[in-house]
């Protein structure tokens, strides 16, 4: 799962950026409103993190002008402690969760996590299918009881293939989850992730939707 961090607080970005990767994200990062923004509107993230203090463009009009565009990104709003109203406004503009700075990492990754699954209809953390049990908490995916060792992109992959079951994929929007900005990546990529899953878990589950992408029928 790919996230957007918009902070212009240097050192704490660069301990977000360090926790969430730990934790198994794509994350990228800007410093300014509008480029989020930017960001935003012109590339696939499963959810943002906004900083309201922010040069260029305030997060809470940046908030504003997403939810206008009828964009439904789930966004945590980062607010400090001393500004209780700013929880308020943010909740009203159309935030989805909020943190108190300083907050725990550990807590971010899990409400991100949270966000994104009732962003895409799925109530648990335990996400099973066809055999399949995913486990977002641990990290872990079995196939009919036993526990598959997978790559950390083909995790990436199989978790936005279940997340969204029964929706094709297209090549692009998978890519631009599993990849930052400045990755290396390879063009045959994707078809070689595809690929492992099958082998390792079951050659029917994921199936080829010619001239899109990949999908997880329900
Ligand atoms: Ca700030």
């Amino acid at each position: 799962m790919r996230v957007l961090l918009i902070e212009d607080d240097h050192l704490l970005g660069e301990g977000v950026v360090a926790g969430l990767r730990q934790a198994g994200f794509e994350v990228d990062w800007v410093q300014d409103g509008q480029s989020g923004l930017d960001a935003l509107r012109g590339e696939r993230f499963s959810a943002a993190i906004l900083d309201l203090g922010l040069p260029r463009l305030p997060g809470l009009d940046l908030l504003r002008k997403l939810r206008a565009e009828k964009r439904t990104i789930p966004v945590l709003v980062l607010t400090a402690r001393d500004a209780p109203g700013n929880v308020i406004a943010g909740l009203d503009t159309g935030a989805d969760d909020y943190m108190v700075k300083p907050f725990d990492l550990n807590e971010l990754s899990a409400r991100l996590r949270a966000l994104i699954r009732r962003a895409t209809g799925v109530a648990a953390s335990l996400i099973e299918h066809a055999g399949v049990v995913l486990d977002q908490a641990a990290r872990t995916v079995h196939y009919r009881g036993q526990l598959v060792d997978l790559g950390t992109k083909e995790y990436a992959l199989l978790e936005d293939l279940l997340l969204n079951t029964g929706r094709a994929l297209t090549r692009g929007k998978l890519m631009e989850t599993l990849y930052s900005w400045g990755s290396e990546i390879e063009s045959n990529a994707l078809d070689v992730h595809i690929h492992h899953l099958r082998r390792k878990l079951s050659p029917d589950l994921i199936r080829t939707v010619r001239g899109v992408g990949y999908m997880i029928a329900k």
